[in-house]
């Protein structure tokens, strides 16, 4: 007998109840459907598969892309007590986590997609009940999406030769286009799509070329004096601007890549921490990172795509109080980014092309934003929002001598 997924919820997770989509995913899983939900994160996908996980009987085999993330994930899970490992080339005891499968004592079983390939995995699969495959960051699966590895091209004969398995694949990301290839990738029919809401109605979203975007982004610090992150396109231009931006009074770090670890940390700490500070950062800085109350996400340059400035912006305002995201473009970050697509394997250049005419829409429009970036996220938006910069402030007109287009298409 499986137990009831609300009860499940309850006394194994501590949730009140389900969010957004949630239910529906779990419904489709524990009735044995194929499925691809994109949800936005936060959004809580993770549980669609756990909660499966311990209801049904059998091992869910969860694939993801990142050792560490993997490792994150299995810390939360042992925590409200559910049976989890990772097998991994890190991890030591992989005799005594393939005995533990061996004898259906998992609910979860974390792979990396490399492992897909190989035989004797196959066949271990093989010698124990399956509840469910998941894969995570499933956009990984398509040459369209902005992360494709090959190895998750690996998944697919695995998948197939555990046809009554079903497949729940999960992914933040996805535009129709990624989604369709994300489907047909790992035999998911249509019907399995299930989309969450992408609106974050309390962020304000605006987006102004760039003349001295100093000037711009400490004028934006003075309306603003609750935390806020300002993302910038290199390393260089973060110690820039967290220099010049630190004479303004307000608290300000730097984070990127290049920083020592330690140092990385405790600027990340000092962030979650405080009530006011800035941190100027690339996008290295954000994944992971629980900050309800981020008031303000500024961007000095333009983000890769669509999906990264929605990830970027959907930092403000976790809490749901009002926020601001404020993009500053020059025509030469569209130059710049249109060099770097020829420098990517021919393959992925259409993709690439096509994502960034995508962001160049939404930098031009005179319309909604906000209906700009739910569209591209398979929504239905109405036409005007009311809380973006061309729903608050309609433009008179297009300033011929600022559109990206040009940029675009030469
Ligand atoms: P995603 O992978 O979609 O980014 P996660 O699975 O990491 O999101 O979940 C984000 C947060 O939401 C986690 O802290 C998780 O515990 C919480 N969460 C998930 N589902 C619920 C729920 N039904 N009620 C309350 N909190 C939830
Ligand atoms: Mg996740």
């Amino acid at each position: 007998m499986t137990a009831d997924p609300i009860d499940i919820l309850r006394t194994t997770f501590g949730f009140s109840g389900f969010r957004g989509v949630q239910q529906q995913v779990v419904d489709r899983v524990l009735a044995g459907q194929h499925t691809l939900a994109v949800m936005p994160t936060g959004a809580g996908k993770s549980l669609t598969y756990q909660l499966p996980a311990v209801a049904m009987p059998g091992t869910c085999i969860v694939i993801s892309p990142l050792i560490a993330l993997m490792h994150d994930q299995l810390r939360a899970a042992e925590a409200v007590g559910i049976r989890a490992a990772t097998l991994t080339s890190v991890d030591d005891n992989r005799a005594g986590t393939i005995a533990r499968f061996r004898n259906g004592e998992l609910d979860l079983l974390y792979v990396a997609p490399e492992r897909a390939s190989s035989g004797y995995f196959r066949d271990m699969l093989g010698q124990a009940r399956l509840a469910l495959f998941a894969i995570d960051e499933a956009h990984c699966v398509s040459e369209w999406g902005h992360d494709f590895r090959p190895d998750y091209r690996l998944l697919r004969p695995l998948l197939d030769s555990f046809p009554n398995v079903p497949r729940l694949a999960l992914t933040a990301t996805a535009d129709a286009h990624t989604r369709a290839d994300i489907l047909e990738q790992l035999g998911i029919a249509p019907d399995g799509l299930i989309v969450a809401g992408f609106d974050r109605p309390n962020i304000r979203y605006a987006i102004s070329p760039r003349d001295n975007v100093t000037r711009q982004l400490q004028a934006l610090l003075d309306e603003q004096p609750g935390p806020g992150i300002v993302y910038a396109p290199t390393r260089n231009a973060v110690e820039r601007l967290a220099e010049k931006l630190g004479d303004g009074g307000r608290p300000v770090r730097a984070y990127h890549a290049g920083l020592p670890p330690q140092v990385r940390a405790q600027n990340q700490a000092d962030f979650v921490a405080s009530e006011d500070m800035v941190m100027v950062a690339t996008v290295a800085f954000g994944m992971g990172i629980d900050k309800p109350d981020v008031r303000f996400v500024a961007h000095a340059g333009i983000p890769k795509s669509i999906e990264g400035y929605y990830q970027e912006t959907g930092r403000a305002g976790r809490d749901g109080d009002p926020a601001v995201a404020h993009l500053f473009w020059g025509a030469d970050d569209f130059a710049r980014a249109r060099q770097r697509i020829h420098e990517v394997e021919p393959a992925r250049q259409s993709g690439e092309r096509a994502r960034l005419t995508a962001l160049g829409a939404l930098v031009e429009t005179a319309g909604c934003r906000r209906a700009i970036l739910l569209r591209h996220f398979g929504e239905h938006p109405p036409e005007r929002c009311g809380n973006c910069d061309n729903c608050l402030t309609p433009p008179k007109a297009v300033d011929a001598s600022v559109t990206a287009q040009k940029y675009l298409s030469a």
